[in-house]
């Protein structure tokens, strides 16, 4: 969801201070590569806490590819 896909090196936590050099999306301090894209715990924390309290509500959008009581075309026959 929010998690970027470029964090293979997130497991080898050698220095957790080190900066990500953008700010905190939360505070706005600067970011830290153990909790990028924020700075601490506690911010990804209230971010999670956003999502989950429906603060990021994302409009549920109807799948128009939903409608299973009509028969599918044979699209991709293989
Ligand atoms: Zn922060």
């Amino acid at each position: 969801m929010v998690t970027p896909a470029n964090d293979n090196d997130n497991e080898k936590s050698a220095e957790a201070a080190e900066q990500t050099g953008k700010p905190c999306p939360i505070c706005a301090r600067p970011g830290l590569r153990a909790y990028r894209p924020f700075c601490s715990r506690r911010c990804a924390d209230v971010d999670l806490g956003r999502w989950l309290s429906g603060t990021y509500a994302v409009p549920a959008a109807p799948d128009p590819d939903d409608e299973d009581e009509f028969p599918h075309e044979p699209r991709d026959r293989e």
